[in-house]
């Protein structure tokens, strides 16, 4: 199932739906009731295997859909009860262009590295991202996977991550990069800007995707910046929930962006940066693509 939160236009609040076949939704607190479980993304994937069953039975019925010509979609997650967790150097390829460009000699990690981005970086799959040149003029792309925890924990084995996986939506992990190096070794600030976390268009649920496979690609105006796929991520998605729940509780809704392949611009010669006018594309196979123009 595809699940997504959206609010009817010209006016409206936003609320849970479910996608049928990429054209239409289905409103789901006005078909299955409002309600604390039914309103919210978060309150939908907080109430768990009996939530999903329904939305499964609502699916087959279909009642009252709704083009998506006629709504706005929100990030799936428009207000993370916590930061995005992110995984830097996750592909082999954006390593070596990493170390390359910046010149130094690191040596490939034992361990996963996290960061996190504000949860008032998130923003919708078609919004704006802001461009303030005052600030800083190194904007830059990471297309990435996200993954969104279905059932809390802490000490997550690798064998039993999977289980704790509700669904998967796509990330463009958007980076300034002189904001990124001016704050030392971590990259909280320079990843935190308002809207430098669009999500969506959707959550793709677990059962209905093999994650290990997927083209992952971002283009700039047209023109294909990133192409890879999650089958080169160098630590899986089972590790990566392992790691992070070590001694560590997370709950459901938490998101983990997982990494950005090679192509982003500051690595190429000459960096390439976007500007106001330009279009990001973000796009996951068997997920969706987003469409957000910058400034
Ligand atoms: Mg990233």
């Amino acid at each position: 199932m595809k699940l997504a939160t959206f609010s009817p236009l010209p006016s409206g609040n936003p609320r849970p739906g479910l996608v049928l076949d990429g054209k239409r939704l289905v409103d789901i607190p006005a078909a299955l009731g409002a309600g604390d479980d039914t309103n919210t993304m978060l309150g939908i994937i907080r109430a768990g295997s009996k939530m999903l069953d329904r939305l499964r039975d609502l699916e087959k019925k279909a009642p009252s859909p709704i083009s998506l010509a006629d709504v706005k979609l929100h990030a799936p997650i428009p207000r993370p009860s916590k930061n995005v967790f992110c995984v830097g150097w996750n592909y082999l390829e954006h390593f070596d262009e990493g170390a390359k460009k910046l010149q130094d000699n690191r040596e490939l990690p034992k361990y996963p590295v996290f960061f996190s981005k504000a949860v008032t970086a998130v923003t919708g799959p078609f919004d704006n991202v802001p461009f303030d040149a005052s600030i800083s003029t190194s904007l830059d792309w990471e297309v990435e996977l996200g993954l969104v925890l279905g059932t809390g924990g802490k000490n997550i084995s690798e064998a039993d991550a999977m289980k704790h996986v509700f669904g998967y939506t796509v990330i463009n992990d958007v980076s300034w990069r002189d904001l990124q190096r001016r704050h030392g070794g971590q990259w909280h600030k320079g990843k935190s800007l308002d809207g430098t976390c669009p999500m969506g268009p959707w959550i793709v649920t677990a059962d209905a995707i093999d994650p290990n496979d997927l083209r992952v690609t971002c283009r700039v105006n047209g023109v294909t910046k990133q192409d890879s796929s999650t089958r080169f991520l160098y630590f899986k998605l089972p590790r990566l929930v392992a790691e992070l729940s070590l001694g560590m509780t997370i709950e459901p809704g938490d998101i983990i962006s997982t990494g950005t392949p090679e192509g982003v611009g500051f690595a190429r010669t000459p960096p390439e940066f976007m500007k106001p006018g330009d279009l990001l594309e973000t796009e996951i196979q068997d997920i969706g693509v987003m469409r957000n123009p910058i400034g």
